[in-house]
């Protein structure tokens, strides 16, 4: 290939001791090595790989490096805007005026990382992000490749892990299992007509139950744990809900479950029918079962919390201020969400890690992070400060299957995270947030974030 190879081992051996982090690995290039703009992009990210390669024992066959892993500056001659596009982009047109763009900076600076910690990908531009180490439910390290895109993110988590790693690494709580949830309406001409079908709905259930566990979830070994019944009334029409609740180990259970409350309804029409109960309309209605919203009540998804614990004067050095200031810190941001989102859920930066890990290893749900919501938390115990989040209704399948095929490029990142169960993604997921939000945290404590210059 000419990548040089003598560059890159000395690189990744450093990068692997700690005596370069990783997201150095270019300056450092420049710098120190005399290596030459802009091919120091391609002979970081071959560092980066691989000491992931070495760290995780595996080898990279499907995520890509390109040729020019790298953007380049342009300027709009007429606006003077000034553009990044990616190295292999012809299209070279200003899309705020049409113009044609002209090269920026000279031969050396007209060069931008992809992003932070780049490491390949070409639809999606992996960084690694560090390793975590967590306990609990699950012991394992974590590589960390996520898709996170422009921005520090991916350095912030890797410092995050740093200092959980150093802390003894993260607690993990995962739930044995995970939830999905989906829902028939029944609407009805008056209420004596809805309460005869509430009373003949509940004499079917044990039939019905038994036949959707049959039918639709024992293949995964799925079960029904609870159906609600809710009445509602628009004007003069009466509504049940009748929500079918399911529970999975290992699998997701979304489309299985879709598909035994279909069947359900057939057979609950039958029966109301065959019991005389008139209904003006049975649907399946998924506003009530939360279907991809994201919501405190989201009935989807599996349990997963992370934490760290550090004794109080530790946190106070790392912060660089008092306790109190962490609790008051926790405070104004519970109630700033509180008061304009109605629930004690955060989802500021979770809103950003969460979907890197998603978008990388391409795990269903599609919509990334709409069903998931987070909360952080921190606990005075005794001496010690807790620090943690917990993701209530971390939406996960089965790695790949019916319910979500994953192409060659994810399952591989997958396998380099670290990550073959679901109940090892929630981990990852959970620890990974945790990182982030630890170290922003620390770094809003300080007043070093969103410094201007
Ligand atoms: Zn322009």
């Amino acid at each position: 290939m000419g990548d040089n190879e003598n560059l890159v081992e000395d690189i990744s051996g450093k990068i692997k001791t700690g005596e370069i982090q990783p997201w150095k690995a270019e300056s450092v290039l420049l710098e120190e090595y005399e290596a030459s703009a802009p091919e120091h992009f391609r002979t970081a990210a071959l560092s980066r790989r691989k000491c992931i390669e070495e760290l995780s024992g595996f080898k990279f066959n499907y995520l890509e490096l390109p040729e020019k892993p790298y953007l380049m500056q342009w300027r709009c001659p007429k606006d003077n805007s000034i553009w990044h596009l990616e190295a292999r982009d012809t299209d070279t047109v200003c899309t705020n005026c049409s113009s044609a763009l002209e090269p920026f900076g000279t031969d050396v600076d007209r060069f931008r990382p992809l992003v932070n910690n780049y490491i390949g990908g070409r639809e999606e531009y992996y960084s690694y992000a560090g390793q975590v180490k967590v306990f609990g439910d699950i012991d394992k390290t974590f590589t960390n490749l996520l898709a996170y895109g422009p921005g520090f993110g991916s350095i912030g988590i890797s410092v995050g892990c740093f200092r959980i790693n150093k802390l003894g690494g993260a607690e993990v709580k995962v739930g044995k299992w995970a939830g999905a949830a989906r829902n028939l309406g029944y609407v009805f001409e008056c209420e004596e007509e809805r309460e005869k079908a509430v009373a003949v709905a509940k004499e079917f259930l044990p039939v019905l139950r038994k036949e959707m566990e049959e039918k639709y979830l024992a293949e995964f070994n799925g079960g029904i744990y609870e159906v609600e019944f809710v009445r509602r009334q628009h004007h003069g029409q009466f509504y049940i809900y009748i929500c079918f609740y399911t529970r999975f180990e290992h699998a997701r259970g979304h489309g299985d479950t879709s598909s035994a409350v279909g069947y359900a309804r057939g057979r609950m029409d039958a029966e109301f029918t065959e019991k005389g109960v008139a209904y003006i309309q049975s649907l399946i209605a998924m506003g009530f079962d939360g279907d991809l919203k994201q919501s405190p009540r989201n009935r989807r998804g599996r349990y997963v919390s992370a934490q760290v614990k550090v004794p109080i004067p530790a946190y106070e050095k790392m912060s660089k201020t008092g306790i109190d200031k962490l609790l008051s810190y926790m405070e104004i941001d519970r109630q700033g969400v509180m008061q304009e989102q109605g629930g004690f859920v955060y989802s500021g930066m979770g809103g950003e890690i969460i979907p890197a890990l998603y978008r990388g290893t391409k795990v269903n749900p599609r919509p990334y992070n709409v069903s998931c919501t987070e909360n952080v938390y921190v606990e005075i115990k005794g001496e010690d400060v807790i620090f943690g989040v917990e993701l209530p209704n971390l939406e996960v399948g089965a790695t790949s299957n019916r319910e979500g095929p994953i192409c060659p490029t994810a399952r591989e990142v997958l396998k380099f995270i670290g990550i073959g169960t679901s109940k090892e993604f929630a981990a990852a997921a959970a620890a990974i947030t945790l990182a982030g939000e630890f170290n922003f945290a620390l770094l809003h404590l300080r007043g070093e974030m969103y410094v201007g210059k």
